[in-house]
């Protein structure tokens, strides 16, 4: 943590590179959660189903991310603005988050 990379901004930073990372992010059950296999990017609560660790480990570690990334943002509004991504339909991060029944 806290290596300076290059200002740019060409390169979203908050990515998940590994599945300490992945599973960490679960826990947390906090945020919004960018793949952006997907065109447009999909954005996904921490704790969709959609989002197994065996696709990030075929999306991340097997494919080294080419065919998709997994970004980690505050909320929905952020992960519109900087990736355009839509809300997945299944795990609706649009809404509030409520506890389970
Ligand atoms: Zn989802």
């Amino acid at each position: 943590m806290g290596t300076a990379s290059s200002t740019t901004g060409a390169e979203p930073s908050g990515e998940i590179k590994n599945i300490r990372e992945f599973r960490q992010v679960k826990l947390r059950a906090e945020g919004v959660i960018v793949t952006t296999g997907s065109k447009p990017p999909r954005a996904h609560r921490a704790l969709c189903r959609e989002l197994s660790e065996e696709r990030f480990t075929e999306a991340v570690v097997f494919n080294e991310g080419k065919k998709g990334r997994y970004f980690l943002r505050r909320d929905l509004t952020e992960a519109v603005r900087e990736f355009q991504a839509v809300a997945c339909m299944k795990c609706k991060p649009e809404r509030p988050i409520s506890r389970p029944d």
